[in-house]
């Protein structure tokens, strides 16, 4: 159930909500292990701190 339009803010709210759940998911151990992935370095959990990263990037500059 996909609303057809969104606007901007609308998809920038699911992606930080995604980007958001998929990082707690991920989050490292006290090892630095990703207890899903079972790797040192999560490649899952930092393509979703970029997400994050580019939207407050996005949202520091309204609409320019
Ligand atoms: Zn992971």
């Amino acid at each position: 159930m996909t609303a057809p339009f969104l606007t901007l803010a609308q998809i920038l709210n699911r992606l930080t909500l995604t980007a958001g759940r998929t990082l707690r998911e991920h989050h490292p151990d006290p090892e630095g292990c990703c207890p899903l992935c079972r790797a040192p370095d999560c490649a899952v959990a930092s393509a979703a701190r970029e997400v994050l990263a580019t939207i407050r990037l996005i949202r520091w500059r309204p609409g320019r």
